[in-house]
C-alpha cells in the first residue's frame, strides 16, 4: 500500500472555511473573492506596475496569453519539450504549432542555443518554464526574445513566489502564468493568474475570460452581473469562481509557513541522499525559490528497479514529464536534437514532496538506493550526460 504519494494538497480547517463562507455569498461566478485573490497576488509578488487577471487554470492563463499575443494558425511557438501538455495544447488551440527545444543538462530549463538553431521565419514566441526547484536566467531569455523579435510567454507555474536578482517572478516579461491547480505550492482547487504589463491587454484579457462580455469587472467584483453588454471578441469560459479564489486567497496567507516546510523536506532530502553514489540530486538556492518537486537522476539501467523498489515500500515516485514528442498526438512535431530531454527522461525521479511527507521518508529512500546499488551487478559510473552540443 502507498503512505508516501508524491503529492498531497495541503488543507487545513481554515481552508474548508474559507471556500464554505465564500459559497455562503451566495455568489459562485467571478466576484469579490475572485478581485480579493488578484490584489492579494499582485501585493504579494510585488506586481506593481502590472495587471493581474484571475482565470480558471494555468492552461486557461496561457492560451488566452497566445490569444491576445496575436499568435494564429501556422505560426510557430517554441517550446521545452520537459513541459507540461497544457502548454502544448494551449499552443495547439490557438491555432499554432509547438516546437519542441531540447534542456540543459543542469537545469533542465530550455537550452537557448539550441531554441536559436529552431527559429525560422513562423515563429512569433517562446514559452519557457522554471522547472522544479531551478530557474534560467531571465536576463539571457530577454536578450534572446528581443534579438529574435519573440513574445516570451512565461510560464511559471512551478514559481509562483520565487525570485530572481531580489525581484518576484512575475515582473520580468510582458505575459506570466501562474497555475494553482490541486499540486501546486498553494492551490485554488483549479485556478490560475495571467500577469500582464499592458493596460489594454488587461482589459481584453479580462473580456475575454468570460465570454468576450464587455462589461467592466467591478460589476463582477461586486457579486453582481451586469444585463446589457456588447460581445466584440471570440471568448472563452475561463473565469476564476469566487470560491476557488476564496480557497487561493487563504492559502497565501498560509504561504510563508508552506514554503518553510517544502524548504525543510528539502535540505533533509539533500542530506539524505548527499552520499549516494551516482545520483544527481538539486542544487539551488533556497533564498530564492520555493521549491515544487524533488527531482533527482540516477543510472537508466537501475531507474525502473529503484522505482518498483520504492513502490513496493509504500513510496510512489513520479515522472515529470513525458516530453511532448513522445506522445502519439505531438510526435510528427519537431523531435530532433532532443538529446539530453531523452536521456532525463531514462534517468529521472520526483520523489514526494508536499508539506506533509514524512522527514523520515528521505532516508528510507537513501537505504533503499544503497542496498539496490551495493549490489555486484551493479556497475558503478557516472549519471549519463549528454555533452552540450
Ligand atoms: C501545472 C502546470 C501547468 C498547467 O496548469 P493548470 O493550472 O493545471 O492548467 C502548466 N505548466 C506547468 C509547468 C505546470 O506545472
Amino acid at each position: 500500500m502507498i503512505k508516501e504519494t508524491v503529492f498531497k494538497p495541503f488543507l487545513q480547517e481554515d481552508d474548508y472555511q474559507a471556500i464554505t463562507d465564500s459559497l455562503k455569498l451566495g455568489w459562485l461566478s467571478q466576484g469579490s473573492d475572485t478581485k480579493k485573490f488578484e490584489d492579494a497576488v499582485k501585493e504579494y509578488a510585488q506586481l506593481h506596475d502590472r495587471y493581474v487577471v484571475g482565470v480558471s487554470t494555468g492552461y486557461a492563463a496561457l492560451h488566452l496569453a497566445l490569444v491576445i499575443a496575436g499568435i494564429k494558425d501556422g505560426d510557430e511557438v517554441i517550446t521545452p519539450s520537459l513541459n507540461n501538455i497544457a502548454d502544448f495544447q494551449a499552443i495547439e488551440n490557438s491555432g499554432a504549432i509547438p516546437v519542441f527545444c531540447d534542456i540543459k543538462d543542469d537545469t533542465l530549463c530550455i537550452d537557448l542555443d539550441k531554441a536559436e538553431k529552431l527559429i525560422t521565419h513562423k515563429t512569433k514566441a517562446l514559452i519557457f518554464i522554471d522547472y522544479a526547484s531551478w530557474q534560467p536566467s531571465y536576463k539571457a531569455i530577454k536578450e534572446f526574445g528581443e534579438k529574435h523579435n519573440l513574445i516570451i510567454i512565461h510560464d511559471a507555474a512551478h514559481s509562483f513566489g520565487w525570485k530572481q536578482n531580489n525581484l518576484y517572478t512575475g515582473n520580468f516579461f510582458d505575459y506570466t502564468m501562474f497555475s494553482f491547480d490541486p499540486v501546486k505550492t498553494i492551490t485554488c482547487i483549479d485556478g490560475g493568474i495571467l500577469v500582464l504589463k499592458d493596460k489594454e491587454k488587461a482589459q481584453l484579457a479580462q473580456e475575454l475570460r468570460i465570454m468576450g462580455m464587455g462589461q467592466p469587472a467591478e460589476i463582477n467584483y461586486q457579486n453582481k452581473r451586469a444585463w446589457s453588454y456588447d460581445v466584440k471578441h471570440k471568448g472563452y469560459r475561463y473565469h476564476l469562481a469566487n470560491s476557488h479564489a476564496a480557497l487561493g486567497f487563504n492559502q497565501l496567507q498560509k504561504i510563508d509557513s508552506i514554503a518553510q516546510k517544502r524548504k525543510q523536506l528539502f535540505i533533509t532530502y539533500s542530506q539524505a541522499l548527499a552520499d549516494c553514489k551516482d545520483m544527481i540530486i538539486p542544487q539551488t538556492d533556497l533564498n530564492d525559490i520555493i521549491p515544487l518537486l524533488y527531482v533527482v537522476r540516477v543510472q537508466s539501467s537501475i531507474r525502473d528497479q529503484f522505482r518498483k523498489e520504492l513502490h513496493e515500500q509504500g513510496i510512489e515516485t513520479g515522472l515529470h514529464w513525458t516530453p511532448g514528442h513522445k506522445f502519439s498526438y505531438f510526435k510528427h512535431y519537431n523531435h530532433a536534437n532532443l538529446k539530453v530531454t531523452n536521456n532525463v527522461f531514462d534517468t529521472f525521479l520526483s520523489l514526494p514532496f508536499h508539506p506533509t511527507v514524512n522527514l523520515e521518508t528521505p532516508s528510507r529512500i537513501a537505504s533503499i538506493y544503497k542496498k539496490l546499488t551495493h549490489n555486484p551487478f551493479y556497475i558503478s559510473h557516472e549519471v549519463e550526460r549528454q555533452p552540450i552540443l
